[in-house]
């Protein structure tokens, strides 16, 4: 997500951050180099203007000049004014009605509209409890009805039988009427796509809007179509009453341009964005991790919720208490990978925190090299794992058969653990994790 902008900014950061004092005219020349960066990342024109003179104008202040660390208060400006322009806060999902509240998604044919409607139902269902029903209107497109049923099986999430033959309100009424039966918290109704925006679609979606009452309208726009998805999201909020939109495919987006642009051009804010084709690939939008994202500090609070949510409590408990008596056998190392992986991998991780941009082509090779590692410790046996050092080398051959690896792989596999269980010998020795968590004022 945004590396080009980013690495573009960053370079333009560290000539500043190099420097002992700035004067007014190496702010202005940083700027105008910003400037460029947001044009070539396809921010709109006036948007990357009135920022550039708005920056300029709050860094060339005394503050900054004076300040002994100028390169920072720099950073810090246009950091602030990124989230600003990114729209200050985090915007939730309004669903405080009478149930079923309904959200009622819109958007170009192609733009992800389908599956992110999966994507938004699964969240309701799993993080806030929600009892979701999905139903697709799109009666244009053959087998998009069937299209959200296969990935309402996959999520997890129901949806309203088909019945051919329906129009779209049609549909979106029997949608509400099933709904409110059977007691659904929430209805998501997939509208019809289009190639462009065109004044049947408009009709079809006002009447859909009419017969549903949506407490959401959803705009799905795809970001890497820049400034045109900008402008689809304009063109539709003059017609229907926007509350929010997705950008999708912001895993492909290096340039940012649509995220950076459209809360501005349309007032409207960005909700989640859409970052894989997977079903669990969709994120709250949080402006201020995201502009610590694109200035390369990395959106360390988005990777701690993310190790709240994937790994499982007790395990991380369980773990904690062997390593504090300076225990810390195959079993953990292996409980451990599986907590890398369910986070995303080695690769997602390491985009994710501050100064391991670069890192990020290693990723997919690591990951792998993951995958190998909890091979190798599942063709082991359990005493074997808890005791080490019982493996000899005719078990290492077996091991590495067994796991489709090496007998080096095996032997660097139990190198790994023996450094890891020296460190943690260590730290026991000195005082343990308590100790070692005050000295960081924990
Ligand atoms: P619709 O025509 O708007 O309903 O689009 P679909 O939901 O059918 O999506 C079109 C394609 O885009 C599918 O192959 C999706 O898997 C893919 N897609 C949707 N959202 C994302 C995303 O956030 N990232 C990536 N990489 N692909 C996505």
């Amino acid at each position: 997500m945004f590396d080009s902008l980013s690495d573009r900014l960053s370079g333009v950061f560290d000539k500043l951050r190099g420097r002992g004092a700035l004067s007014e005219a190496d702010v202005r020349a940083a700027m105008r180099e910003v400037r460029v960066a947001l044009l070539e990342a396809d921010v709109a024109l006036p948007v990357a203007r009135e920022f550039v003179e708005d920056v300029t104008e709050r860094a060339v202040g005394e503050e900054v000049v004076r300040s002994v660390t100028p390169g920072q208060m720099v950073v810090k400006i246009v950091n602030d004014a990124l989230v600003e322009l990114l729209g200050a806060e985090s915007a939730e999902l309004e669903l405080n009605t009478a149930p079923p509240a309904v959200i009622m998604m819109v958007g170009l044919q192609g733009s992800g509209k389908t599956t992110t409607t999966a994507k938004i139902a699964k969240r309701l269902t799993e993080k806030d409890r929600k009892k979701v029903m999905m139903a697709s209107l799109d009666v244009a497109r053959p087998a998009a009805q069937e299209q959200l049923a296969v990935l309402g099986e996959k999520a997890g999430v129901d949806t309203l039988p088909i019945v051919a033959g329906q129009t779209p309100t049609d549909i979106a009424k029997r949608a509400l009427q099933a709904a409110k039966l059977q007691g659904y918290d929430v209805l998501m109704l997939d509208t019809a796509g289009r190639l462009h925006v065109d004044t049947q679609l408009m009709d079809e979606m006002k009447a859909v809007a009419g017969a549903s009452n949506p407490t959401e309208t959803l705009l799905v726009v795809d970001s890497l179509t820049g400034q045109d998805a900008v402008n689809v999201a304009k063109g539709f909020g003059t017609e229907v009453p926007l509350t929010g939109v997705v950008l999708t495919r912001m895993d492909g987006d290096a340039r940012g341009g649509a995220a950076l642009s459209m809360r501005k051009v349309t007032g409207k804010p960005i909700k989640f964005a859409g970052t894989g084709e997977g079903l669990d690939a969709l994120e709250p939008f949080h402006p201020d991790r995201v502009a610590g994202r694109i200035l390369g500090m990395g959106d360390v609070v988005s990777l701690v919720e993310k190790a709240a949510e994937t790994v499982k409590v007790e395990d991380a408990e369980k773990l904690a208490k062997k390593m504090e008596k300076g225990k810390f056998d195959l079993d953990d190392l292996r409980l451990q990978i599986k907590q890398m992986k369910a986070m995303g991998g080695l690769g997602a991780l390491a985009k994710m925190m501050p100064g391991m941009k670069g890192m990020k082509q290693a990723g997919d090779v690591d990951d792998k090299a993951l995958t190998r590692l909890e091979a190798m410790m599942s063709s082991m046996t359990a005493e074997e794992r808890q005791k080490p050092k019982l493996i000899n080398a005719k078990r290492k051959i077996r091991i590495a058969k067994g796991s489709g690896t090496t007998v080096q792989e095996v032997n660097k596999l139990l190198k790994m653990h023996q450094q890891m269980e020296t460190a943690m010998k260590k730290l026991k020795k000195m005082g343990g994790f308590s100790k070692l968590a005050a000295m960081f004022g924990g």
